[in-house]
């Protein structure tokens, strides 16, 4: 079925839709979307009213810009001039006020911490805020250090470096027994070299300019019971370094993963491949100079310049296939990332990503997400109710769970869809509850044929108490969700009536 948009803003399934709960998105006026906002801002109007001028903003100043009218607000150090924006604002302009004349950086990273604010809202800037010296961003004194990882882990990180005639090896000590490969995020481009190691809601980062060059692959390490990971890099010529680099920005320190900024890197599209009719598998290709892994139930952010702005959106990556999983990899460390993504015709950014050519190149954040893998440890009963697009997180979470949790009984996914012909991977979900005892599937159509004799309709408490049968009363059960924003908040809240547990469910969001 095409996904013709109707004349009313925003669209029915749009992401700006008022949501039934939880933060509200308001219906948008005529002519103020995404795309109305870009073009104002490339006019060539004056937006700030300073006439291109840039100011340092005093904490007295802002104070005074506080309404709807004149309304300055700071985001990391910079002072931006809102009013403007407010009706272009799919949050609102209540949204926006909450932080009129005042320091709105944690009120954004609350909500939407992945908006590509710089680029959004440059023609808005209206300068920095006159600081008091101060340490760089994210550079927390050592006795701050210490304090707030204290609460977290029993000791700070730290990082140290070996050579030969040959290789530098960068050794970090996370002290953390839960590290593994998908923890470290290593970049070097040109000469600067950047490791971010997750621990728990934190980062730690090892970010210097290289004072020698490199060849351009590396490898990563990790001793997983010790929490040390080395970081291998070959030199380009034999000479013996005398130091590692030049320390850049939030060097050595740790920093609660909220306020890092998101960094990305630019991958190459290698396949698109078409599963429905208007859902495609991309793959993209990670530059030789990276090691990332997505870890299980985590999405990324993914980065297009759109008539001269960067628009950002979420994607959660999926395995090449249901039974990858099971196969010997390919290659080693994992430089293909997959992505299922639906292609909105009247959508923003999907139709420019459709457009991009085999060899064009999309930005990939790191992740993000707050699934933890341990939600799966001694699970016997996993749920996965799955609305659209909201398959693609189940996806490595099926996966996983069928290969690496001894304790499993069964896996019931229950999926949501318009039509037959809407449902991705149809095919290789029988094929996998064919082969494997424990799992079954489950299709509910919301606009099916007369030929259809499966399940229709929508999620309600019927369909769940039937489907959510325990293996045992005792069973240690997990309940995933994912697909629209009511979808998930609707079904949360029948789960809840059912009496699952809080711990008992977890809902995929932003
Ligand atoms: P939008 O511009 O947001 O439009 C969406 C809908 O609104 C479309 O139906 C469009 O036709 C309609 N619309 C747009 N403009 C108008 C208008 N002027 N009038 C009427 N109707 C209009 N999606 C995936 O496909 N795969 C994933 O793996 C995935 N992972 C995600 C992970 C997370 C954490 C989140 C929050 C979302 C995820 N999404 C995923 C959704 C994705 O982020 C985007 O929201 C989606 O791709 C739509 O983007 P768009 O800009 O093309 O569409
Ligand atoms: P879709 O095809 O529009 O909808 C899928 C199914 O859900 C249809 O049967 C649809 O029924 C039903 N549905 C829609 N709204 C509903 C509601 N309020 N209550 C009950 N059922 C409802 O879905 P899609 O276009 O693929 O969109 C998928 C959504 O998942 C997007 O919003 C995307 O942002 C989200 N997503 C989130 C994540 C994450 O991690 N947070 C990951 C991937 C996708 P009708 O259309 O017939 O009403």
């Amino acid at each position: 079925m095409l996904n013709v948009p109707s004349q009313s803003f925003p669209g029915p399934s749009s992401q700006q839709r008022v949501a039934s709960g939880g933060r509200s998105k308001v219906p948008l006026k005529q002519g103020r979307s995404l795309m109305d906002w870009i073009r104002l801002t490339k006019s060539g109007k004056d937006l700030t009213g300073l006439k291109g001028r840039l100011i340092e903003v005093t904490e007295e100043e802002l104070k005074k810009h506080n309404k709807k009218d004149d309304c300055w607000i700071c985001i990391r150090g910079f002072v931006y001039n809102v009013s403007p924006y407010m009706e272009y604002h799919p949050g609102g302009e209540d949204e926006l006020m909450r932080a009129a004349g005042s320091d709105g950086t944690d009120l954004f990273d609350q909500v939407h911490r992945w908006v590509n604010y710089e680029s959004m809202l440059k023609e808005c800037l209206v300068g920095r805020m006159a600081m008091k010296p101060a340490l760089p961003k994210g550079m927390l004194p050592q006795s701050q250090v210490t304090d707030t990882l204290a609460k977290e882990s029993p000791s700070s990180p730290s990082y140290d470096w070996f050579q030969t005639d040959s290789l530098v090896t960068i050794v970090i000590y996370t002290k953390q027994k839960d590290i593994n490969l998908d923890s470290v995020i290593v970049d070097h481009r040109d000469d600067s070299f950047r490791a971010e190691t997750v621990i728990k809601d934190y980062s730690y980062l090892v970010h210097v300019a290289l004072s020698h060059e490199i060849q351009e692959d590396f490898s990563v390490l990790v001793v997983e019971n010790v929490g040390k990971i080395e970081i291998v890099l070959k030199k380009k010529e034999n000479t013996s370094w005398k130091r590692l680099g030049h320390p850049q920005e939030n060097h050595n320190s740790i920093i609660p993963k909220k306020d890092t900024g998101l960094f990305y890197r630019k991958c190459q599209l290698v396949s698109k491949e078409d599963v429905t009719h208007d859902t495609k598998l991309f793959c993209l290709m990670l530059p030789p100079s990276t090691h990332l892994q997505v870890p299980v139930g985590q999405h990324v952010y993914l980065k297009l310049p759109i008539t001269g702005t960067e628009i950002v959106k979420p994607y959660t990556p999926v395995s090449d296939s249901l039974f990858s999983e099971f196969k010997e990899p390919v290659l080693p460390n994992n430089i293909y990332i997959y992505f299922l993504i639906k292609i909105y015709p009247a959508g923003f950014f999907t139709p420019e990503l459709d457009h991009l050519q085999i060899g064009d190149y999309v930005s990939v954040s790191n992740p993000e997400g707050n699934f933890i893998i341990s939600q799966l440890q001694e699970l016997e009963d996993l749920f996965l109710l799955a609305a659209g697009t909201g398959f693609t997180p189940m996806v490595k979470v099926l996966n996983y769970a069928l290969t690496n949790i001894p304790s499993l009984r069964k896996v019931k996914l229950m999926f949501f869809n318009k039509t037959e012909d809407d449902i991705i991977w149809r095919s290789q979900l029988e094929k996998l509850a064919f082969k494997d005892k424990r799992f079954e599937v489950e299709f509910v159509l919301s606009v099916p044929t007369s030929e259809w004799s499966g399940k229709q309709g929508y999620i309600s408490p019927a369909l769940l108490s039937e489907f959510l049968k325990r293996s045992s009363d005792t069973s240690k059960v997990l309940i995933c969700l994912c697909g629209p924003t009511p979808f998930t908040e609707q079904g949360m809240k029948m789960l809840h009536d059912l009496n699952f547990s809080k711990d008992e469910i977890h809902s995929f969001t932003a």
